[in-house]
Parts: C-alpha cells; sequence; structure tokens
C-alpha cells in the first residue's frame, strides 16, 4: 500500500493517516513531525526549519525531498508506506514520482481530505499535543481524562506554536497557492480519491476503510 494524504492543515489528515498505518501494518511518514522533532533536538535541521515553520510557511523543496529520500531507502517502507504531509508542492511531487520510479514502484492512491474552512480553524485552534510523545488531543473533540495532561504518557499538553491563529491563517492561505495544486495534478494522473473529512475521527476512519476497498486495497 503506498498512499499520499493530501488536504489542507487541520483536516485531520496525520490522525486519519495513523489509524490507516496501525490497522494495515504501513509504516507513516510525517514530514511535519519529523521536523517537529528536528527542533526540538536543535539539530542543524531543525535551525533550519524553524523560522519557516514558525511562520506558516513551507521548508524548502531541496530540504524535504532529502528527508523522504531517506525515510524512503529504510527498509521498512520497501513494502509500502503513507505519506503525511508530503509532498506539498508540485516540484516535491514530481520528486516523489522520480524516487518511486527509479525502485520500480508506483503510488496507488493520493486520498485528499476535505473539510470546510471553518470547521479547519475549530479544529487548529483547539489541538493540543503531548510535549513528550506528541499524542494529539483536541479541547472540545478529543478531550483528555485530565485537562492539560496527556492521557498516554502523563506529559504535559501544548499548544502546536503554529496552530496560533495568526499563522493558521497564513498556513491556509500556503495552502491554496502551493499545495492545492496538486489536486488536479494528482486527479489528472487518476491517482485523486476524495474523502470526506467532516464528523467525529470514528466516522471519517470508516469512511475511509470504505474508500480503501473501493479501490482494492485493504
Ligand atoms: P504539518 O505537521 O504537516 O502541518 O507540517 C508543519 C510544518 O512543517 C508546515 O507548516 C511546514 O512549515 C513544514 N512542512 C511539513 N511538511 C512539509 C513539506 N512537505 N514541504 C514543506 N514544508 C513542510
Amino acid at each position: 500500500m503506498r498512499l499520499v494524504f493530501l488536504g489542507a492543515p487541520g483536516v485531520g489528515k496525520g490522525t486519519q493517516a495513523e489509524l490507516v498505518a496501525s490497522k494495515f501494518h504501513q509504516p507513516r511518514i510525517s514530514t511535519g513531525d519529523i521536523l517537529r522533532e528536528a527542533v526540538r533536538n536543535k539539530t542543524a535541521l531543525g535551525l533550519e526549519a524553524k523560522a519557516c515553520m514558525d511562520q506558516g510557511k513551507l521548508v524548502s523543496d531541496a530540504v524535504v525531498v532529502g528527508i523522504v529520500k531517506e525515510k524512503l531507502a529504510e527498509p521498512v517502507c520497501a513494502a509500502g508506506f503513507l505519506l503525511d504531509g508530503f509532498p506539498r508542492t508540485v516540484p516535491q511531487a514530481e520528486e516523489l514520482s522520480k524516487m518511486l520510479d527509479s525502485k520500480g514502484q508506483r503510488l496507488d492512491r493520493v486520498i485528499n481530505v476535505l473539510v470546510s474552512r471553518e470547521d479547519i480553524v475549530r479544529r487548529l485552534s483547539g489541538r493540543r499535543s503531548c510535549a513528550k510523545c506528541q499524542a494529539v488531543f483536541h479541547v472540545d473533540f478529543a478531550r483528555p481524562q485530565r485537562e492539560g495532561v496527556c492521557d498516554r504518557c502523563g506529559g504535559e499538553l501544548i499548544q502546536r506554536s503554529d496552530d496560533r491563529r495568526e499563522t493558521v491563517e497564513a498556513r491556509l492561505v500556503v495552502y491554496e497557492n502551493q499545495t492545492a495544486p496538486l489536486i488536479d495534478y494528482y486527479r489528472r494522473k487518476g491517482l485523486l480519491s476524495e474523502l470526506d473529512g467532516s464528523g467525529s475521527v470514528e466516522v471519517v476512519h470508516k469512511r475511509m476503510v470504505e474508500l480503501l476497498a473501493a479501490q482494492g486495497l485493504s
């Protein structure tokens, strides 16, 4: 199973990708998670990426393509992978296609998760993640048992710096200008499926599993 999850920030593609990854035992590659870890560890990559991320801008194509190339070369990705948050520009998509061609592989499906703009802002502004294990919660839709405390590891729940309202607006503009063109790009290749991302995590997951089954991916 080789899938790409596409969608504006806040549509829940990370959550859905994680559920699909664990159901089908496939590795999930989130460029956002990899970059945030580099920022936390203050590596050279993290220091380079931080300024862009804090402003809601994209990190350079060369940097993220390098990250994905390294990941896809790992043996664990040989039988399949789910890409979450990559590609985000047409040049990234072209690089991905070259990487796969060179291994004689191809994408099975690109799933575009759709949610209204109003819901996106609500989902992002209420999102909280654990500072220790990065588990994701929401102040309304996925509340932790104890406010501000991670159910999984007891860590402190914090708001991602790029989930502040001003940055959210910037990220949505970047999405419209740089990432949304990928919808047509993959549609023209006959790879695109659209998934209604409205409703609870469970409802969307059920739709996702049905969509994959309809594509012969189960
Ligand atoms: P995400 O967690 O996917 O929303 O990503 C958070 C931030 O990481 C984005 O706003 C970008 O600054 C950066 N980022 C993640 N993936 C990419 C990518 N494929 N291309 C460029 N920047 C990225």
